[in-house]
């Protein structure tokens, strides 16, 4: 898509439901030719400071990032957030972190009653659980060959242990981004399945989001094309980012491999000034 590959703004650790840990994923990423690296995890900032840390010693930036689990129609939705203020947006964002905790335990209840119980390893206090911990739990325990059947059969959005995360708003998660500092953009608005993207986004845009991702494994050339336009016609930013989970989970479900989507790095310095922005306004 772009003759220089550098720019890397949605990928996910051991600290929610990737595979490596954060300095895996810092060495990985300046392997592959990436300055500047965001770290988004699912409703936790808990990889941040190890990836600081990690990348201390390389050419390679890391953008403090995050991403929100949110409702929006009923159906699933995820907002990315850059640059928050992470004192501000801490607590929070525990309460939205314990409310993945008690999903996954209503999510093994249910597997226990349909006569599949488990036991899920214990993570530490800031760790994001998510479907594919139950999966790979499913795995080990012998019920399921592969994680992709235990969302087949299980763990998909109309199967029968699936619970759908605790309301809480697309408005409320742009608003409380926000109001922490952070730049909120639409993740994977081509994924979303409780509206059409052209009447979905003015809302969003009403409630002000900033940005589109949009560069993303799922996204057509011709989605893509239009989400371009969007930003256009909105003034809104543009991002983009594999949404790698590491090397285990790349090519599928949507995810990517590292720098797949080779966006140009002059797409930071825009998402950095709008940080700045917001941060100025409060
Ligand atoms: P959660 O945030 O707990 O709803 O889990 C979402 C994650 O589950 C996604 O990021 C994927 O990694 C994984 N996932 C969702 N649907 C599937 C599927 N059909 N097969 C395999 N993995 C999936
Ligand atoms: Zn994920
Ligand atoms: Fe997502
Ligand atoms: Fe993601």
């Amino acid at each position: 898509m772009f003759a220089s590959p550098m720019l890397e703004l949605h990928c996910h650790t051991t600290c929610s439901d990737g595979t490596l840990t954060p300095t895996q994923l810092v060495w990985r990423s300046h392997q592959a030719g990436i300055r500047a690296l965001a770290i988004t995890d699912h409703d936790t900032l808990q990889g941040w400071d190890e990836a600081f840390a990690a990348a201390a010693n390389l050419p390679i930036e890391i953008v403090p990032g995050l991403e929100l689990s949110t409702v929006y129609n009923e159906r699933s939705m995820h907002i990315l957030g850059f640059y928050p203020d992470r004192n501000r947006l801490q607590a929070p964002l525990k309460e939205r972190l314990d409310g993945r905790k008690r999903r996954a335990q209503i999510m093994v209840d249910k597997l226990a009653e349909l006569g599949y119980p488990l036991t899920l390893p214990e993570r530490g206090e800031g760790m994001a659980p998510g479907r594919p911990h139950i999966a790979s739990a499913m795995v080990r325990a012998g019920y399921v060959s592969s994680s992709e059947e235990a969302f087949d059969r299980f763990l998909g959005s109309t199967k029968p242990a699936y619970v759908g995360y605790e309301k809480f708003s697309a408005i409320e998660g742009i608003e409380l981004l926000l109001s922490c500092g952070g730049v909120p953009v639409w993740a994977h608005p081509f994924l979303f399945r409780g509206g059409t993207v052209e009447t979905v986004l003015p809302v969003l845009v009403e409630a002000g989001l900033m940005g589109i991702e949009v560069y993303h494994p799922s996204h057509s050339p011709s989605e893509v094309r239009r989400l371009e336009e969007y930003c256009e016609f909105f003034g809104l930013l543009r991002t983009g980012g594999s949404d790698y989970h590491g090397p285990s989970a790349a090519g599928k479900d949507n995810h990517g491999t590292l720098n797949s989507e080779k966006v140009p790095i002059d797409l930071l310095e825009p998402l950095k000034r709008a940080a700045e922005v917001i941060k100025k306004g409060h």
